[in-house]
């Protein structure tokens, strides 16, 4: 492992994607001026220039690059070097068509697009990391190169010969014997049944899918959602090997996407040195979205701060409708991200493209060139603050004494399942997950966001959306985490299936049925008009979309509250179970946030979770710390102006101003201010 990202910066990194080679030689200077205007001391350098750097199968050359690094170091700026490989030449395809992906519907591509080579393909895997080595060779002795950015955005799913041999090989790794396949597929329904690896083909569009989303075939479906997953993992790590040989000290990692179904980021983060993400969030997108994903991205390096790569200074241009982000939102956006623990904050690009495909996608510099504009000025505001805070916030972690789980296997299986229904709002995994920490966010608890595997005696509150699917091990560790006095929460529709998507027996939830206290006799699922009620605390909530009926519970099991209506009518509708010195509850439908809302109020105070902050409708509050103190960000995300009351005496840390505890302070819409407690 390399140094963390943290180590090799000495402030908050400001900057971007930059593409000098599009450009004279004269805007590079420019650039260089608007850059220092603007506080921004980091570009990501060479994210697509493969069809630059290799020009035949043995012929490099690197001497446009070499400029470029040569003249960003000159002028002070760090780099993160991309190794170029999410794009392949032209000339490869053409010299080696094995490198074409073969799409969902089993139609060989041509050359084009991005992400286009398969994972696979013996040329990928021979090419891509070779590249990603002399680069590593020929950069290392650059002192202000601080990090490596991995292809870029990896997606390339594909259903290639290649992959398809990969497949069996993969399966053959995995469950060693043709007959354990057929076990763990349940292949005797539909007459499936397999004699040899060799009758295994891959799933798409002309086998067992309608849809990259419903599969007549789970088993298979979900294994080759994990296969690819790895396929392109494995070179990735490739690709690290190689850099890791001449730049060891130089951390790694790859550009996450937001809510990307495709790649295990669990696993991914075991390969990379940090984590980084693209955020793009849609006009309606939900802010917890964001929020959720940040902590995500700092949870799967164990708390270790993280890079947010990517984010518009202004405007996307790929969405439907590509809105202005408002004054005050990019600043407020990029402080969000270090207030859940990104130690640097890029923007894709720093100077607009006059062609192709993003040329009307926002930039800190604009197609009119000026450092006047009301977008640069306010990136200019931002910039200016990282900077003059220098290392104060760098390495700073946040305790968290809640967790969510987001498991991919489980989101993959779960989404696959055959019913209880087909509306792809109802099987959403995110909505549900969403639901939980959408109310986590709004009552300020700090939130680590895991897998099943990971640790969970380190929290007081676990929850698991759909636990749809238990993995081995995971009973167990819910249980000891129960009887050693943490609260656990699950919800409608879990503890159904084990690893392979095999049902276990004997009543829902399955394994879960110890600890949460319960059996559910039947799961009835309703169209969206359809809605029934229970009421909790003394408050009336709507009940709708899945109704699971618990027709028994444990002596030491109490319903906290009962459906209103239809023949299930007085069975629970929430369930609390004493459970060694902790205990489980169980949310059998889905409800409305004001549900989750004071659902998670109460449990979270039950179970000794403090929130950072009272909640306030707006305002999100975080909490980092490090040697330099206490930080606690205050974020207001109002089109009002709100003012709060200071939990702590400190120091304002923008303004530099002492603040006593109880002072009034009055954030401005989308306005952001951070208390910094003196370390004890
Ligand atoms: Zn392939």
């Amino acid at each position: 492992m390399g140094k963390s990202f943290s180590d090799r910066i000495k402030r908050i990194s400001y900057g971007g994607d930059y593409n000098p080679e599009q450009w004279p030689k004269e805007v590079w200077a420019e650039d260089m001026k608007l850059f220092r205007e603007a506080g921004i001391d980091t570009v990501t350098l060479n994210v697509f220039s493969w069809a630059a750097l290799q020009k035949a199968d043995y012929e490099y050359d690197f001497s446009k690059l070499d400029e470029i690094m040569e003249y960003v170091r000159e002028n002070g700026l760090k780099v993160i070097l991309a190794t170029s490989t999410a794009a392949h030449p032209a000339w490869m395809a053409s010299a080696h068509p094995d490198i074409l992906r073969v799409n969902y519907y089993g139609q060989k591509r041509k050359f084009g697009a991005r992400h286009n080579s398969c994972p696979n393909s013996p040329t990928f895997l021979k090419f891509a990391p070779r590249l990603a080595g002399k680069l590593a060779e020929r950069y290392a002795k650059y002192e202000n190169l601080i990090a490596w950015h991995i292809s870029n955005e990896y997606n390339s799913v594909c259903y290639c010969k290649n992959c398809e041999a990969a497949f069996r090989d993969w399966l053959k790794e995995k469950y060693g014997t043709i007959e354990e396949v057929n076990r763990a597929w349940c292949t005797s329904f539909w007459s499936h049944t397999f004699y040899d690896f060799d009758e295994i083909v891959v799933p798409n569009k002309l086998t067992e899918e309608t849809s990259r989303f419903e599969t007549c075939f789970q088993g298979i479906s979900l294994d080759y959602r994990r296969f690819l997953s790895d396929s392109m993992l494995h070179e990735c790590a490739l690709e690290a090997a190689e850099i890791k040989k001449y730049t060891p000290d130089v951390p790694v990692t790859t550009n996450f996407m937001h809510f990307f179904k495709d790649l295990d980021y669990r696993k991914w983060a075991d390969v990379l040195d940090f984590t980084s993400w693209d955020s793009y969030p849609f006009f309606d997108e939900d802010r917890a979205d964001v929020s959720m994903w940040h902590d995500y991205m700092r949870s799967l390096k164990g708390g270790q701060p993280m890079l947010l790569m990517e984010q518009t200074p202004n405007v996307t241009n790929w969405q439907k409708y590509n809105f202005i982000r408002r004054p005050g939102v990019v600043r407020l956006w990029s402080w969000r991200s270090v207030a859940h623990g990104a130690d640097g904050v890029l923007f894709f690009q720093l100077r607009r493209s006059q062609g192709a495909m993003e040329k009307m996608h926002g930039a800190v510099i604009d197609h009119v060139g000026l450092g006047t504009t009301r977008s640069f000025k306010e990136l200019a505001v931002t910039g200016r603050e990282f900077e003059a805070l220098g290392d104060t916030l760098l390495g700073a972690r946040t305790d968290a004494s809640a967790a969510i789980i987001f498991d991919y296997d489980n989101m993959w299986a779960s989404e696959y399942c055959c019913g209880p229904s087909r509306d792809p709002e109802y099987k959403s995994y995110r909505n549900e997950v969403m639901r939980f920490y959408k109310a986590l966010n709004a009552l300020n608890i700090s939130t680590e966001v895991i897998a099943e595997e990971d640790d969970f005696d380190k929290y007081r509150l676990l929850i698991a959306p759909i636990m749809y699917m238990v993995k081995p091990g995971v009973r167990e560790r819910i249980e000891r985490f129960v009887e050693n006095g943490g609260t656990f929460v699950a919800s409608a529709f879990s503890g159904i299936v084990n690893e392979t998507d095999l049902v276990y027996l004997g009543g829902y939830p399955g394994p879960l049925k110890k600890v949460l206290g319960i059996w559910v006799e039947e799961i009835d699922c309703l169209p969206p008009e359809e809605k029934n009620s229970f009421v909790y605390g003394g408050k009336r909530y709507e009940a709708k979309q899945y109704f699971d009926i618990i027709s028994s519970l444990d002596p030491t099991c109490r319903p906290l509250a009962a459906y209103e209506h239809d023949f299930y009518a007085g069975k629970p509708a929430v369930t609390k179970n004493d459970f060694g010195k902790g205990f489980a509850y169980y949310v059998a439908t889905r409800s409305s946030d004001d549900f989750y809302f004071d659902f998670l109020s109460y449990i979270a105070k039950e179970a000794g979770v403090r929130p950072v902050y009272e909640a306030v409708p707006g305002l999100e509050v975080t909490e980092r710390h490090n040697e330099n103190g206490r930080f606690t960000f205050f974020l207001n995300h109002n089109d009002d102006s709100l003012e709060i009351t200071l939990p702590a005496a400190g120091r304002a840390l923008l303004s530099g101003e002492n603040a006593a505890k109880g002072d009034k302070v009055v954030l401005e819409p989308k306005g952001v201010f951070i208390l910094q407690e003196s370390a004890k």
